[in-house]
């Protein structure tokens, strides 16, 4: 096993110390993409207990105008910026005369995402996110990655932009955090290989057949996370814990034999590393993902949060068993797109995101997702990629090709 790379602390380089007129200069600016999300209004909570510690430079998000604008008048940051341009009239008009910067479209969510600021937390969703990651790592001194697409299409592109900026990247996923923490101070050749639990998600113990025609509210029902949809249906798939392998292998410089996949059910050990010396080391919790990314924003100290904590004995027991691959069969497929490289990597990515599209716009039942995914991997993906450029282009051609295969399985 090599060396994590740019994965942990970093120096004290000036670049993002950003200050408002009449704000403390100790205080941590934060530019939040994906802020009208689930994870960006966890965000925004850990913030609102901190209020002396985080103040908010930039609020960025797709299209929810009337959530940003609540929160821009409650944090009242530098600038706000909507990818939807079309909502940005009313933002401007119901923003006028607080001092607040507006911004719309691909151009300025940019440009507010290169504003000079101390943390960007990074919890756009899907590959959409990658773009604006890239620009927030010109600006900032701590990447706190919640955007695991990013790095799944832009692994490479996004670990090397971050160490020639001099960021540190900080996960924010739960599993991912959990393994930073446990190997935090720990010497990496002591490392004998990292445990990444999965909840196993709301199709646990359902039969194939009942698996492939769910329903999307079935599939949105997670039994422990209350999550945005798009990373609740990849949890009913187990394609949230393909896109977390591949996460954790550029995160931490792994290899696939590195990681084994364990389903533990109650969701409470968020994942574990194992020493040669036999030892293993948990980070547990209740699943709450104010905790990582409070972690992320104040590391290497840790703030207090007002979270629930842990009732053991209403609990009990720790369940685990193995992943069911047959049934999930997109979590093997992590290893296989690692394996044949970027482009495949990509494809991967962008079949799921256009097949979880269609399955929440009802155009089919839950089983066609994995059919689309695995069908479209068969493929060869082994074209060149180097920058933005080549990574855009093949997630274009790979959603292409998704959508001729949702035409064949979209019920009239
Ligand atoms: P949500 O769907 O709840 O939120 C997504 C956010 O991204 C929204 O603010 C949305 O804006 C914004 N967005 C979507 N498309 C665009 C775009 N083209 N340009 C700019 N902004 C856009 O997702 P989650 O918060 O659940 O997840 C976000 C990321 O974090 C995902 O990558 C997910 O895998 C990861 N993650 C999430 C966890 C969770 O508990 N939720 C746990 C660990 C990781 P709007 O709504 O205004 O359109």
């Amino acid at each position: 096993m090599r060396r994590a790379k740019s994965c942990g602390p970093k120096g004290t380089g000036q670049k993002g110390r950003a200050k408002r007129d009449g704000q403390d200069s100790a205080m941590k600016s934060i530019t939040l993409l994906g802020a009208s999300g689930s994870i960006g209004q966890s965000c925004l909570d850990v913030v609102r207990q901190h209020p002396q510690v985080f103040r908010i430079e930039a609020l960025v998000a797709g299209r929810n105008a009337t959530q940003l604008i609540k929160d821009a008048l409650e944090f009242r940051p530098a600038c706000v910026a909507l990818a939807d341009a079309s909502q940005a009239p009313a933002v401007a008009h119901a923003l006028a005369g607080q001092g607040i910067e507006v911004l719309a479209g691909r151009d300025g969510l940019l440009e507010a995402c290169q504003r000079p600021n101390d943390i960007c937390l990074s919890a756009i969703t899907g590959i959409a996110g990658l773009e604006p990651t890239l620009a927030a790592l010109t600006a900032t001194r701590r990447l706190a990655l919640a955007n695991k697409e990013s790095l799944v299409c832009g692994g490479s592109l996004l670990m090397e932009a971050a160490q020639r900026h001099e960021v540190a990247i900080i996960p924010v996923d739960s599993e991912h955090s959990a393994i930073f923490q446990a190997l935090h101070q720990q010497p990496r050749k002591a490392l004998r290989n990292v445990v990444l639990t999965a909840s196993g998600g709301p199709f646990r113990t359902w039969s194939a057949d009942a698996i492939a025609q769910a329903k999307p509210e079935q599939a949105l029902a997670h039994p422990n996370w209350d999550m945005g949809a798009k990373v609740t249906i990849d949890s009913a798939s187990l394609m949230n814990k393909a896109l977390e392998f591949i996460e954790a292998l550029y995160l931490f410089d792994l290899q696939p034999g590195d990681i084994e996949v364990v389903v533990h059910r109650q969701s409470i050990i968020h994942s574990m590393v194992q020493f040669h010396d036999g030892s293993y080391l948990a980070q547990l919790g209740a699943p709450d993902m104010r905790s990582p990314i409070a972690y992320a924003l104040t590391y290497p100290d840790r703030a207090a949060l007002n979270v629930a904590p842990l009732d053991l004995m209403t609990l009990g027991r720790l369940d685990f068993e193995a992943p069911r691959h047959s049934d999930f069969p997109l979590l093997k497929m992590a290893e296989h797109a690692w394996q044949e490289g970027p482009a495949a990597m990509i494809a991967f990515n962008a079949l799921n995101e256009e097949a979880v599209a269609a399955f929440l716009g009802g155009r089919f039942t839950f089983g066609a997702i994995a059919r689309v995914v695995v069908e479209g991997m068969d493929k060869a993906w082994n074209q060149p990629i180097g920058g933005l450029s080549d990574i855009q282009d093949a997630d274009k051609s790979a959603r292409r090709l998704a959508q001729e295969r949702i035409a064949r399985y979209a019920e009239a």
